[in-house]
């Protein structure tokens, strides 16, 4: 009796890992496309809180000297810090700017000050780490830089994307790192997505007109929480946010249906919405790769498309369950035409007045 019981059990236990097997095969970016994981603060090092003082105290000596500090957030440097030996560097996803200093102080806050303009920061916190110090700068949006250092202090000055550049785009290589998307005869959607992607980026940065910044959520093979990836385009007030996939048959198996369908969202029933940016996705990008127009779909299902504040359009490129699409997306010169077909969606849009 007890082995028939042990053998039942045995089977019922191969049987649903076949299941989850067979499952995460077959949907393996149902759940990170729709949804948002966790974010998780990787810095285990304490960080401490650092005020920001809005008056400058005994630091201003006079009018003149004033100007230099007004409307820029003011770090005093630790002794023997200065331009040399200090890296600063802002990391657009999480809207987080890193003041690093070689050499680290114990107690910044307790012996330094930070004063002046708190626009678009959140908050400032401190570690150190080893050697390092680090002064981290949480802000509440994307913003652009420029510094300058005078009298010990680094002074800088936090800038809207729109204050230097006429229109500001947010593009999303789909999936990455461990969430490899669809894998199809061993090639995997998330490297198609960024060869895309970085083809789109070579077409932006050597076109003439730099009025156009563009913001990308990934530029590697890193997997950015759904989250982050919406939000830089949110925070960063982006005129258009473009996310590149590839589609697959829902049966997994490869068969005949190939093409380009345009996710937007449904809800944006601006005049300049989601879904005529969409639908100008789908024209230039099956114009220019030669690609079969499979349609619009409405595209709430998927967490980055309806929280998006912005125009946004999810391309599914093409379909790896077609060996002759899965071949041609292989190809650079392929990449090549799809990245022009974005390229001139994104042109066409601002002409109509995105
Ligand atoms: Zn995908």
């Amino acid at each position: 009796m007890e082995k028939i019981i042990l053998r039942w059990v045995t089977s019922c236990l191969g049987l649903l890992t076949v299941g989850v097997c067979v499952c995460l095969y077959f949907f393996p970016s149902l759940k990170e496309t729709m949804t948002a994981e966790p974010e998780i603060d990787l810095i285990l090092e304490t960080v401490v809180e650092v005020p920001v003082q809005q008056s400058p105290g005994d630091v201003v000596k006079d009018e003149d000297e004033a100007q230099k500090y007004e409307g820029k957030l003011n770090i005093e440097l630790p002794e023997g810090i200065d331009g040399s030996n200090i890296t600063i560097s802002n990391h657009y996803l999480t809207q987080t700017v890193s003041v690093v200093f070689e050499k680290g102080v114990d107690n910044y806050s307790d012996n330094y000050r930070v004063f002046g303009s708190s626009d678009y920061i959140s908050s400032v916190g401190y570690y150190k780490e080893g050697e390092i110090g680090v002064l981290e700068i949480k802000l509440d949006q994307v913003c652009e830089l420029s510094y300058t250092y005078h009298n010990g202090f680094l002074c800088i000055d936090f800038i809207e994307p729109h204050e230097i550049y006429d229109k500001v785009i947010v593009i999303d290589a789909g999936h990455g790192g461990r969430a490899v998307g669809a894998v199809k005869k061993g090639v995997c959607e998330k490297d198609l997505n960024l060869a895309i992607v970085k083809q789109i980026q070579t077409l932006f940065e050597t076109a003439d007109d730099k009025s156009i910044k563009v913001y990308y959520t990934r530029l590697d093979d890193t997997n950015p929480t759904l989250s982050q990836r919406v939000g830089l385009a949110n925070k960063a007030h982006a005129d258009l946010f473009i996310s590149i996939h590839n589609n697959s048959a829902s049966s997994g198996k490869f068969t005949s249906r190939n093409g380009t369908l345009v996710l937007y969202n449904q809800a944006d029933d601006s005049e300049f919405s989601s879904k005529r940016f969409a639908e100008m996705c789908l024209q230039n990008v099956a114009e220019s790769a030669g690609s079969n127009k499979r349609g619009l779909a409405k595209g709430n299902y998927v967490y980055i498309v309806k929280n998006s504040q912005v125009p946004v359009a999810l391309i599914e490129v093409g379909y790896m369950t077609n060996l002759e699409e899965l071949e041609k997306l292989q190809t650079e010169e392929y990449q090549k035409l799809v990245a022009q077909g974005v390229y001139n969606a994104v042109i066409q849009a601002f002409e109509e007045g995105y």
